[in-house]
């Protein structure tokens, strides 16, 4: 789910009396935060999430990673606090992806927003909300205009009826990807649960494990994965803890009683902050392909001063077939590959050992220190390598590359299908399937492999179609094959209407 570029929202009286326009992410709303004591959550967001060469999210609204991180807890309510445009499109894109539960929301109007009533009829719906028997946890979620109108949360209680309340601010200005939205919210809770254990002793997790040493996964995976990485780990004497974002609050204290923390998805920098604070060791990249499986487990065992017998004993049981697998799948291609969901460097490692020759990787995900490793790997490889990247040089790569099968987001696929080039869509066809270990190789390398094989049959339905549909041939309203001659005349007045071209342009 992507929204247009020029995402405009409306800031009514914000701090004026004036009815104006500013796209989120600008630098108004920036200072308009700032002047509303948001100063300092502001300065964690630049060091935490830097901006790249655009300062406005591309993609879907960031807060739908926190949203979605909280919906999918038990026993956790989310609320949301914003514009009821965003509200609507995230709830839309939440029950999109099978939410199946309400969201909260407390609306405003300009009134409440200047008087500080929207504080108060927050801290009601929190009150009415917080019944223990039902929750553990109360997110509340200021989207843009409330953080650019510096309402408080942090002054909410912390605790009602033993219900924890969560306030975070999650504006587009600051929070420039969905994934990094994710960190704001899991990095809040492990906060939270901390100072609960230092504070006294807590309730136990309900999920049966062995007594062995935990692994803490840090990433929102496939739920095969963590199920590969067992496998992996049994031969080690190590299990898998939690898997941050948890899907319950006691798992929470769980995340602090791993040995090491796999940092699976790179972009959870202040995740890995509060790991770090309790001096917990974090393991980058993940247990993907061959080498990846390979290094992934040797490093695992210099981090625990594990033997290297252990460690080759776990070597050889998986790392045979990974390698029958990745021979059996064999795939030949150009391929290039962008999306925003901060895989995209470990899928690109897979695609490479797979026999494919991949020519470009954007992540809208910044640069982090766990994502160093696979980006040297991929780079080795002779791979163009692009954080923060654009739409821009997505589409530019499409063009240099003339790749055989494109990856990407919503807009570079359909880009790709203009040209009649194979694409699939990240977010659903790839990374909503299982990567690591054996069991990762299967099912992604065979929906790449059906989706190359299908560029054929693409060129030969572009020949077929060639021209129809197209500029001033589109349109169902004329007889087919005749051009319509008012789209032309159309577009052009709609072209200077927006001051995109000039008279003299629009005549030739
Ligand atoms: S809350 Fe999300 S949808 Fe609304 S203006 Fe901000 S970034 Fe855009």
């Amino acid at each position: 789910m992507t929204q247009p570029k020029e995402h405009i929202i409306d800031i009514k009286n914000l701090s004026t009396n004036r009815k104006e326009k500013v796209p989120c992410g600008s630098k108004e709303l920036v200072e308009r935060a700032r002047q509303q004591n948001k100063s300092e959550i502001i300065d964690q967001y630049k060091k935490d999430y830097p901006v790249g060469p655009h300062d406005q999210p591309q993609s879907m609204c960031p807060a739908f990673g926190s949203l979605r991180v909280g919906l999918r807890m038990n026993r956790v309510a989310t609320i949301l606090s914003g514009s009821a445009c965003c509200v609507y499109g995230l709830t839309f894109t939440s029950h999109f992806y099978g939410a199946r539960r309400s969201v909260g929301y407390v609306p405003f109007n300009s009134e409440t927003l200047v008087t500080g009533k929207l504080f108060e009829d927050i801290k009601e719906s929190v009150e009415k909300t917080a019944n223990p028997e039902k929750l553990d946890a109360i997110v509340v979620i200021n989207l843009c205009v409330p953080t650019a109108s510096g309402v408080p949360l942090q002054l909410l209680p912390k605790v009602i009826n033993g219900v924890r309340i969560i306030g975070i601010d999650v504006p587009g200005f600051g929070v420039p990807t969905h994934a990094e939205a994710k960190d704001i919210l899991a990095s809040a809770m492990l906060k939270f649960s901390k100072t609960e254990i230092a504070n006294g002793p807590v309730e136990k997790s309900l999920q049966q494990r062995k007594s062995l040493p935990l692994v803490t996964l840090v990433g929102e995976v496939f739920p095969l994965d963590p199920m590969s990485i067992s496998s992996m780990l049994e031969p080690l004497d190590l299990e898998v803890g939690a898997i941050v974002p948890t899907r319950q609050w006691r798992e929470l204290y769980t995340a602090f009683e791993g040995t090491v923390v796999a940092g699976l998805h790179p972009f959870y920098t202040s995740t890995f902050r509060e790991f770090e604070s309790v001096g917990k060791p974090i393991l980058s990249s993940a247990p993907v392909g061959y080498e990846g499986t390979a290094s992934w487990l040797e490093r695992l065992g210099n981090t625990l001063n594990i033997s290297e017998k252990k460690v080759n004993k776990a070597k050889d049981l998986v790392l045979p077939l990974i390698k029958q697998s990745l021979q059996e799948k064999k795939l030949n291609g150009n391929v290039t590959l962008s999306g925003y969901e901060g895989s995209e460097l470990l899928v690109a490692r897979l695609l490479i050992e797979s026999g494919l020759a991949v020519k470009y990787v954007g992540t809208a995900c910044p640069r982090t220190n766990q994502s160093k490793l696979d980006e040297e790997w991929l780079k080795q490889k002779g791979v163009s390598v692009e954080f923060r990247a654009s739409l821009e040089s997505d589409l530019q790569a499409i063009e240099e590359y003339d790749p055989d099968l494109v990856i990407g987001t919503t807009p570079v696929v359909q880009h790709a299908k203009e040209k009649a080039i194979p694409s699939l869509y990240f977010t659903n066809l790839i990374s909503a399937r299982p990567l690591m270990g054996n069991l990762g190789i299967g099912s992604v390398l065979e929906v790449i492999g059906d989706a190359i094989n299908n560029g054929k049959r693409f060129k030969k339905m572009k020949k077929f179609f060639s021209g129809v549909g197209d500029g001033e041939s589109s349109g169902v309203w004329h007889p087919f094959g005749e051009k319509n001659a008012k789209f032309k005349e159309l577009i052009s007045e709609k072209k200077l209407a927006t001051n995109k071209v000039t008279k003299e342009q629009v005549k030739c």
